[in-house]
């Protein structure tokens, strides 16, 4: 990647759709920057009795189609860039989904992997008195993100109620569900893009014994792997961030699981079940038919895009494929699933999670997998639709589709706006 900023790369899937439709200049120029960026330092006690100071940003980037939506991050090379660039992505997500939200993203720098639990709690309780009067159940919506999970989505409710005096659940998803949470929000993200490669199955030629190839062994990852080795496809390699397995007949999913639960690597089951370990990198070149990018951005880029052997990636990271690499694997015929439809089922259930918390009425599991794969059949079919008429890859198709929706929205709003 060149020395622009990622916002920059993430810009130029705006200006290839702006290209297919005929859109007003004025709303390119209103969806080029962020429009509120809070950055704080995040002061607590550790342990030890030490302060150690974090820093930490919220971003409303576009609010245009309703409140803010999108997760917090807890990572050590998280960077303002980055949070803005993320939430530029969900912007187009919550408009892709047709979701009544803009997109917004928050992340503190910090390797959560190297604190306490009672730190993390601490660190959680921060954030939000930091962000109290930038979040809101209709100004912004925090949800979890890499490293940050239901336990810490429940610490941060807990504390936005004590700083409000009452009960707010909708001011933030993904929360326990002895807080309100969801049914469903857990495996959401993983289960939309399952939806999504079931019902283009046929158009993207894939059979039912897939082989496939996981990268990140996360909250996505690892339901991904469940989810399509329960329906007798055979996951051949996954990852995580100390290593890759490698098993061409079939990694053993169920042991790979019980290694995770218990905090190790999946490198901790090489020599059981026919599983190798291979370099990390070899993840991406590795035979197979799907390729499952569901780690962090830029994973996929110019110097190594020639070497993936999959025919469909399914992008369950946000950004994992750079513009570059976006240009080679077109050429090579490899079709991508763009992160703006594939990860969305995500913040499709927090959607629900929200609906829910603001009724005060809960659905039960079928109803939430039923309506969230209603609409990501809905949405996949039509960006499909999209691209054949316009003979674009299906990212482009996607960029197509959520920028007439953030167009018409744009313009509904009047000049002054
Ligand atoms: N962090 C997830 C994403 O990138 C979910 C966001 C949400 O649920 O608001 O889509």
């Amino acid at each position: 990647m060149s020395e622009d900023s990622l916002l920059d790369h993430a810009l130029v899937r705006l200006d290839d759709a702006a290209r297919h439709l005929n859109i007003d200049p004025d709303v390119i120029e209103k969806l080029k920057f962020a429009r509120e960026t809070t950055k704080a330092r995040l002061m607590i006690r550790m342990d030890d009795g030490s302060r150690k100071s974090f820093l930490a940003w919220r971003c409303r980037y576009d609010d245009t189609r309703g409140p803010t939506k999108g997760g917090i991050r807890f990572h050590p090379s998280s960077t303002i860039d980055e949070v803005e660039t993320l939430a530029f992505w969900m912007t187009f997500k919550c408009a892709v989904m047709n979701l009544p939200y803009g997109g917004g993203k928050g992340a503190v720098q910090v390797d959560p992997r190297q604190l306490s639990k009672a730190e993390l709690e601490r660190l959680a309780r921060a954030y939000i008195q930091a962000f109290a009067r930038t979040i809101g159940p209709d100004r912004d919506i925090p949800a979890p993100d890499v490293y940050t999970n239901a336990m810490i989505m429940g610490w941060m409710a807990d504390e936005y109620a004590q700083i409000v005096g009452q009960a707010e659940p909708a001011v933030i998803t993904g929360k326990p569900i002895a807080l309100g949470g969801s049914l469903g929000r857990n495996d959401a993200t993983a289960r939309g893009g399952y939806y999504l490669v079931r019902h283009l199955a046929g158009e993207l030629g894939l059979g039912d014994d897939m082989r496939v190839a996981v990268q990140g062994f996360g909250n996505a990852g690892q339901f991904i792997a469940r989810l399509l080795a329960g329906d007798g496809h055979k996951i051949v390699a996954v990852s995580d961030s100390e290593g890759a397995v490698f098993a061409p007949n079939g990694l053993d999913v169920g042991a790979l699981l019980s290694a995770k639960a218990s905090g190790k690597s999946v490198l901790s089951t090489v020599g059981s079940n026919g599983h190798e370990a291979i370099a990390a990198d070899a993840l991406i070149g590795v035979d197979c038919d799907l390729l499952v990018p569901a780690a962090l951005e830029n994973m996929i880029h110019e110097d190594n895009a020639a070497e993936v052997k999959a025919r469909i990636i399914l992008e369950l990271a946000n950004g994992p494929v750079t513009s570059e690499a976006d240009a080679i694997l077109e050429k090579r015929g490899v079709v991508v699933l763009p992160d703006i439809l594939a990860n969305a089922g995500g913040v499709t259930v927090s959607y629900f999670e929200w609906v829910q918390n603001r009724q005060g009425f809960y659905w039960p599991l079928e109803e939430i997998h039923d309506r969230l794969r209603a609409i990501m059949e809905r949405e996949g079919r039509a960006i499909w639709g999209v691209s054949k008429d316009k003979d674009v890859s299906m990212r482009t198709a996607a960029y197509v589709h959520a920028l007439s929706r953030l167009a018409e929205a744009i313009e509904a709003h009047g000049t002054q706006s």
